[in-house]
């Protein structure tokens, strides 16, 4: 019994611990930390109900301990299902402990078997950690951070599956004794593994909150505050990327480069403010005319690349020209009224061994062609041989 009592204050105390650190979590605003701050509060409150035992009626130390710690696997499903944006199944949730308690309650008063108790308790447990498992799984992102996800799936498997043995080992114990089925040393051991079992599914709701927190730096670090377009230096870096790529698996990448035209001139009449709608405006535009798989970045004040994975000078041409044609068609609008612009763009494809800043220079020249030209039009890829005459020149 002291061991127990080790067990449940050491349990106790990391909850205590792991409720601040969540605590602090909450400045995130991220849903879900609330619920798993309950979940934790709850396993907290009924250890030393447990410990009491023996001391205070049975119905605190058994039924109403029993009761809150059913509460803690609930709440520790909500918090998944918020932070992951899934609806929480309160009234599933809430007719299950219902149902586990009731029975609970009939085998303690009238059918008096501790043994029937545990297996209907762990059933319970390991029913509601197979649902975390499983729902935390499913959720996981397919790249990037999704190790807290399967720790978190791999932590409620275990204690899952710990549970259900815990439940069955409870029934072959033959002595229908409280004290029997808390003294075995298999049983002490999953005992043990239950009482870590809020800690280790809250060590992975916390590295799932720092993985969604990186998650959102990165984007505001890598996003154009104005635009929502990729920064330049973001833009650049994995233009990089994608030209080792392209250059491994001998494959066509092709750079638009855009310049809205006379843009000056918007600011001049309709104002500051209005010119950024229409560069927000042009990048929404920009996102549907595009292909999926293209990047966008803000490379300049009015000036934005496009990165075409796959896309030969023709593909690129054709796009750029979609594009071109999406904005003539698609007036800005907003409180200064309607706002018709167009675009210059230039075209140049990757050629073997080329570096991005040449890459660069060759579709700044066509783009430069397109504004000398008369502007609202995309320039094809200028010959290799020209672009580096201008060069000289
Ligand atoms: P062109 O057709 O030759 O490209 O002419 P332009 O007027 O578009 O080019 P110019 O380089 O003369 O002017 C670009 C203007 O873009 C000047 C600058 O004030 C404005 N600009 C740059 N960044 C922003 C921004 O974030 N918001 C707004 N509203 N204007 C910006
Ligand atoms: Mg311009
Ligand atoms: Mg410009």
């Amino acid at each position: 019994m002291p061991v127990l009592y080790a067990i449940a204050v050491s349990t106790a105390l990391v909850c205590l611990a792991l409720l601040l650190v969540l605590g602090s979590l909450r400045r995130t605003g991220l849903p879900g930390i609330k619920e798993w701050m309950a979940a934790n509060a709850a396993v907290l409150v009924s250890m030393p109900l447990f410990g009491l035992r023996g001391y205070v009626p049975d119905f605190l130390s058994i039924v109403l301990a029993n009761a809150i710690l059913a509460c803690a696997p609930a709440f520790y499903y909500a918090g998944c299902a918020r932070f992951m944006g899934h609806r929480v199944p309160w009234g599933w949730m809430g007719c299950a402990i219902a149902l586990t308690m009731g029975a609970g309650m009939v085998w303690l008063y009238y059918l008096d078997d501790a043994r029937i108790r545990s297996l209907i308790f762990s059933t319970y447990a390991g029913l509601m950690l197979f649902a975390v498992a499983v729902l935390v799984y499913r959720r996981h992102p397919p790249f990037g951070d999704r190790h807290a996800y399967l720790f978190t799936a791999v932590v409620a498997t275990v204690f899952s599956v710990s549970a259900l043995a815990r439940g069955w080992y409870a029934l072959s114990v033959p002595m229908a004794d409280s004290i029997e089925l808390f003294s075995g040393v298999w049983t002490m051991a999953l005992l043990v593994v239950g009482a870590v079992l809020m800690p280790g599914l809250t060590m992975g709701a916390i590295m799932m909150v720092h993985g969604a927190v990186l998650a959102h730096a990165h984007e505001v670090a890598n996003r154009d505050y104005v635009t929502g377009a990729l920064t330049r230096k973001r833009f650049e870096a994995l233009a990089e990327e994608h030209i080792q790529q392209a250059a491994i698996e001998k494959r066509p990448l092709s750079l638009l480069l855009v310049d809205l035209d006379h843009f000056k001139r918007i600011n001049d009449s309709l104002g500051h403010a209005a010119g950024d709608t229409v560069l927000r405006e042009f990048v929404r535009v920009a996102r549907v005319a595009l292909r999926e798989g293209d990047i966008l970045g803000r490379v300049g004040g009015e000036e934005f690349a496009v990165l075409m994975p796959d896309a030969d000078a023709q593909l690129a041409q054709y796009l750029g020209d979609r594009l071109r044609m999406a904005v003539e068609a698609d007036p800005a609008r907003g409180p200064f009224g309607r706002c018709s612009y167009t675009i210059s763009g230039g075209v140049a494809c990757w050629t073997e061994g080329e570096s991005f800043e040449w890459l660069s220079i060759r579709a700044d020249r066509s783009l430069y062609q397109a504004k000398r030209s008369g502007r609202n039009r995309i320039h094809p890829e200028l010959p290799l041989l020209d672009v580096a005459s201008a060069q000289v020149a």
